[in-house]
């Protein structure tokens, strides 16, 4: 006998297995001694009501019930003499496309300009404490790309594009918990990702692919319109057919190179904003209506969206329990992102609150120059730097006072380690991108009564929301339409919005490169 039912308990009550099968038991009318296993197949908070609930979708059973972890190793192969497939990036879309191509018989070949995650650690210090951004080795490159030492929040929207489950499986089977599968937020932490980055690379390499750290791919190898490699590090040459490139949204020489080379790629509309920190505590009390909240409950977040003047404004990589982390990839510039531990018990809450930018505001005809959006978002980090005094501290306002272009006269505190500085952010700010903000937080205030608080502040730059490029593809062979082999793919591409979507396109583009092979 099995039955999936939907139940409700208190946070408290929800860990506990006696209370989950005698809900279950009233719900169903299925005596308790008959119900020999349970699982829990979804999992989600419910806070609409004036007590915050958990809801719980349990499959219960009156025999044993097996374990739903598939043996995902068992679909991998030996590809040590296997065609080679280069990958330009080992970020979730390089990582997930070479387990793919080992799955389909190809051997993945990739290159990565930062360093593996042990040595990566050394740079982020530096630029926390000492405000030095190496270009090959910070928050967004290096082993996992910007994947690695991110919050590690793993919800998609892009349901459409591939199987979310064969990801978050293969995530578990490299050590991330079971509690993934089964979450409707689910959420791993940037102390327990680089963990199971290094295991998916010994993973790759144990089934004869390669991976090489501090190999910065700064050419095509090109014949004609047909790609034969990929050079890198000043003049080293490797060769292959087939070229994957998951280079991220940064990767501003990558554009350059697309540029030069006369490989066309068109402007994608992105978003930019800031990022705006609240005390965690004041979240929970808005959310949950509990201060301090539930020992059995997380940290609450939020998403905020709301349309000012027919443009979208939105919150973005809402980090509850996080930190906000210098996420710039060159000198000269401020750029900020968050993450958060497993755990959550920061004692912050943030998130990206950004407007929607597009073709019409970059000032010039996105057609004839389509790196205005690099150019834009670069602009506006400069712009942040050049306030500040040449390290990576970050400008800030009080929310009151940004809404009232006030410059504060002092700052709450924050988690931001390299500091921050009170500056007019208003005016750093594109004025449109200043305006639509002014009436978006208003709106949210409304949405989340105490979001507006002179307690909250606004810190600039948040500008590497999504890629401001789209390099163009064959919708149906994946290649980009006039250089063959050539397969661009994940964010950096313009496919892709968050580390699961990345890692899909990844599959997705592994599968593409497959099937040209075959066809050949
Ligand atoms: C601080 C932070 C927090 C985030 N939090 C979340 C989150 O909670 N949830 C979520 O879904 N997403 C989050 N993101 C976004 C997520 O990390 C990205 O969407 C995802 O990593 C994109 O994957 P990708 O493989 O397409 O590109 P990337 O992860 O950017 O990887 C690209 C890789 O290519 C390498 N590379 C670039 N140029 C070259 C070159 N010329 N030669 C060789 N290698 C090169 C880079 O070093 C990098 O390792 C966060 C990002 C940051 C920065």
């Amino acid at each position: 006998m099995l039955k999936q039912i939907d139940i409700r308990l208190l946070p408290e009550a929800a860990g506990d297995p006696g209370k989950i099968i005698r809900k279950a038991s009233q719900k169903t009318g299925v005596p308790v001694d008959r119900i020999l296993d349970y699982q829990i197949d979804r999992r989600s908070i419910d806070a609409r009501g004036s007590q915050v609930l958990m809801q719980l979708r349990v499959t219960i059973s009156d025999e044993q019930l097996g374990s739903r972890i598939p043996d995902m190793m068992k679909l991998l192969r030996n590809v040590s003499s296997a065609e080679e497939v280069i990958i330009v990036g080992a970020g979730p879309a390089g990582y997930f496309a070479a387990l793919e191509l080992i799955e389909l018989g190809y051997k993945p070949v990739i290159l990565e300009r930062g360093k593996d995650v042990r040595a990566r650690r050394k740079d982020l210090r530096a630029i926390q404490q000492d405000g030095i951004v190496n270009p090959h080795s910070n928050y967004c490159f290096g082993e996992g790309g910007a994947g690695t030492y991110s919050d590690g929040k793993l919800y998609t929207r892009s349901h459409k594009r591939g199987s979310i489950s064969k990801i978050l499986n293969w995530l578990v089977a490299h050590g991330a918990k079971e509690d993934i599968l089964i979450d409707a937020h689910p959420h791993i932490g940037s102390n327990k990702l680089p963990k199971i980055v290094q295991a998916i690379r010994e993973t790759i390499e144990n089934h004869g692919g390669e991976v090489h750290f501090n190999s910065h791919v700064q050419d095509f190898f090109l014949k004609g319109k047909q790609v034969e490699g990929v050079i890198y590090n000043e003049g080293q040459f490797r060769k292959a057919s087939r070229v994957i490139l998951a280079t991220g949204h940064s990767a501003r020489d990558i554009f350059n190179l697309l540029e030069k080379r006369g490989i066309c790629f068109e402007f994608k509309p992105f978003a930019l904003g800031v990022r705006i920190e609240h005390p965690q505590a004041l979240i929970d009390e808005i959310q949950y209506s509990q201060r301090p909240r539930s020992p059995y409950l997380p940290a609450s977040s939020y998403a905020l969206t709301c349309q000012v003047q027919k443009r979208g404004v939105f919150s973005f990589c809402m980090c509850p329990g996080g930190l906000v982390v210098p996420a710039a990839t060159a000198p000269g510039e401020i750029v900020v992102n968050g993450m958060s531990l497993s755990r959550r018990d920061s004692p912050f809450a943030n998130a990206g609150t950004v407007v929607s930018v597009g073709a019409g505001d970059m000032g010039v005809d996105v057609l004839q120059n389509p790196m205005a959006g690099v150019e834009f978002q670069a602009g506006v980090e400069r712009l942040m730097f050049g306030a500040g005094d040449g390290s990576q501290k970050a400008p800030a306002q009080r929310i009151t006072d940004f809404l009232i272009a006030r410059i504060s006269d002092d700052l709450p505190p924050t988690s931001y380690i390299p500091g921050i500085f009170s500056a007019p952010v208003n005016a750093l700010l594109p004025h449109f991108v200043y305006e639509h903000l002014k009436e978006a937080i208003h709106k949210f205030d409304r949405k989340m009564h105490g979001y507006l608080t002179e307690e909250a502040v606004v810190i600039g730059t948040e500008s590497r929301t999504s890629s401001p490029i789209r390099i163009p593809r064959d919708q149906k062979t994946l290649m980009h339409p006039e250089i063959s082999g050539l397969f661009p793919c994940g964010e950096g591409a313009g496919y892709a919005g968050g580390i699961v979507s990345a890692a899909m396109d990844g599959e997705r583009v592994a599968k593409a490169v497959a099937i040209s092979i075959n066809s050949n």
